[in-house]
């Protein structure tokens, strides 16, 4: 039989077994499942399915054990990595979430909400504002990525300082099997200690162990109060003396510490319309920090006295508080802006690099000089979540440049770098996973043990490696 008939067949066969579920498959309905967002990677596809409810996902899910087709699932499709992108051979079935995007539930009571896989972060935001809450995961593609992909991610975002990542944000989940059956630990509870915990497994799993259905989320009380300040320092090592000295002085209240290069906020104002840097400096680095609180608190004045003092022992040069709303979307679009004035920038070599908060000024310093010295034609743009010792370490090329010699370049820079970041006790993907990018990455850097213990996990959840076949682990 050849390769097409035998695909025909397996297609027949699948909507013989599940004949509720939508199975897309003309060509430009299938297209925009193909590829990733960064369009690194490009795939092929058996169909893409859209199933509408968790019952729906199993018959689908044991139709394709039973079958041996392997499974992409798919959320917001906004990852870093190609984890939601399929393989060439046309056999993978994409599995996309959209259409399961319900708020099953909230309880303002319990500080919970419960939202399927496929709603969308945004939507998880408003419905908990409309309850009077706040839910803390902020990410700039908020109105593209769904919960399922943040939780399968262990998504970052801004507010990791003060909040953790989104496995500290869950509270229970439910999730189909590779062989359709489910999961069920829908638990809105802060304390069960019941044996291992199933759901920490299954986040930042990245759609190799099965697929999250719904998810029960914590909760906070609405933010009241906040303030906002934009603050030129000298470097890397002043930013981190500011971090330590607005902890001291604010608390849990420092939910953002954001560091931005001189280089970011160039190319930003440059490819983003509407965006401006709000000093005037010529600061080589500058910080986005946030104070929020629950309760009504003059911040302004705590945010002020806290960097009067900095600047006082001179770890600051300038700073501008935003002074209301539309001065604070200001600052935070310069920032948001980033990403996407790098990709309108030119090509580019991307780290998402995390080291221990106290060891960043060195790491930047060795990193840079590395770059400077082996990569003169690149621009650094190293930006992000300083606060959570995590930074986008990204090199662009700005002037012309084959992409052939920045192919030839990216596995030496990578491992440079990469090496620095394990001489500093830091780990190669700080928020944004493995997907097809790190494979080979992840298994220089772990440990015989580790990756024993993580084939083992894998093994003994997907006997028949079906779920998300070469992501995160090796085939
Ligand atoms: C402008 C922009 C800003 C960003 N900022 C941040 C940031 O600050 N921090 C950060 O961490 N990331 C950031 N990201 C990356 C991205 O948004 C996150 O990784 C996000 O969590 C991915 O969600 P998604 O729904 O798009 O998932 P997808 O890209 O669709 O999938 C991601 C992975 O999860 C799997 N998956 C998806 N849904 C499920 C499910 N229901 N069950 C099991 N597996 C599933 C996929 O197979 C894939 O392996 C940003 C991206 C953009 C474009």
């Amino acid at each position: 039989m050849s390769e097409r008939s035998t695909a025909g067949a397996l297609l027949e066969a699948l909507r013989h077994r599940c004949a509720g579920v939508a199975l897309l498959t003309a060509a430009d309905e299938v297209a925009p499942y193909l590829v990733d967002h960064r369009r690194l990677y490009h795939g092929q596809a058996l169909a893409v399915a859209l199933p509408d409810s968790t019952a729906q996902l199993s018959v689908l899910m044991a139709a394709c054990y039973a079958l041996d087709i392997a499974m992409v699932p798919q959320g917001g499709n906004t990852s870093y990595c190609g984890g939601a992108t399929p393989d060439a051979s046309g056999r993978q079935l994409v599995i996309g979430l959209a259409r399961m995007n319900r708020v099953r539930s909230i309880d303002p009571a319990n500080f919970s909400i419960t939202v399927e896989a496929g709603c969308l972060l945004a939507n998880v935001q408003r419905a908990a504002a409309e309850a009077d809450c706040y839910f803390p995961l902020e990410l700039g593609s908020a109105g593209s990525c769904q919960i399922g992909g943040n939780l399968s991610t262990n998504a970052g975002g801004l507010n990791v300082l003060r909040f953790g990542m989104t496995r500290a944000l869950a509270l229970g989940i439910e999730a189909v099997l590779p062989d359709g059956r489910v999961l069920q630990r829908l638990r809105g509870l802060r304390k069960d200690n019941t044996g291992y915990d199933l759901k920490s497994l299954l986040i930042g799993a990245e759609g190799t162990l099965g697929i999250i259905t719904a998810a029960t989320l914590k909760l906070w009380p609405r933010l009241r109060s906040s303030a906002t300040a934009f603050v030129a320092v000298r470097d890397v090592a002043a930013a981190i003396a500011l971090l330590g000295r607005l902890r001291a002085a604010a608390g849990e209240r420092l939910n953002s510490f954001e560091l931005l290069p001189r280089a970011a906020i160039e190319l930003a104002c440059r490819h983003i319309p509407d965006t401006r840097a709000p000093l005037g400096t010529e600061s080589a680095w500058c910080v986005l920090c946030e104070l929020a609180s629950f309760v009504d608190e003059p911040l302004d004045e705590l945010l002020q006295g806290a960097l009067l003092q900095a600047s006082e022992a001179s770890l600051i040069q300038d700073a501008v508080l935003a002074s209301n709303e539309s001065q604070r979307r200001v600052f935070w679009n310069l920032r948001e802006a980033i990403p996407e004035a790098q990709r309108r920038a030119g090509p580019g070599v991307k780290h998402d690099i995390s080291v221990p908060v106290s060891a960043l000024p060195a790491f930047v310093a060795e990193a840079s000089a590395w770059v400077q010295a082996h990569v003169p034609e690149g621009t650094l743009v190293a930006y992000g979540h300083a606060g959570d010792g995590n930074l986008h370490f990204n090199i662009n090329w700005l002037g012309p440049i084959a992409p052939a010699a920045i192919a030839s370049q990216e596995p030496l820079i990578r491992r440079a770098i990469h090496d620095l970041v394990a001489a500093h006790g830091g780990s190669i993907s700080a928020e944004h996973g493995i997907g097809q990018l790190k494979v080979t990455e992840l298994q220089h850097y772990s440990s015989p043990v580790e990756l024993d213990a993580m084939r083992a996990i894998k093994r003994a959840l997907d006997p028949k490696g079906l779920m998300n076949p070469g992501k995160l682990l090796a085939r």
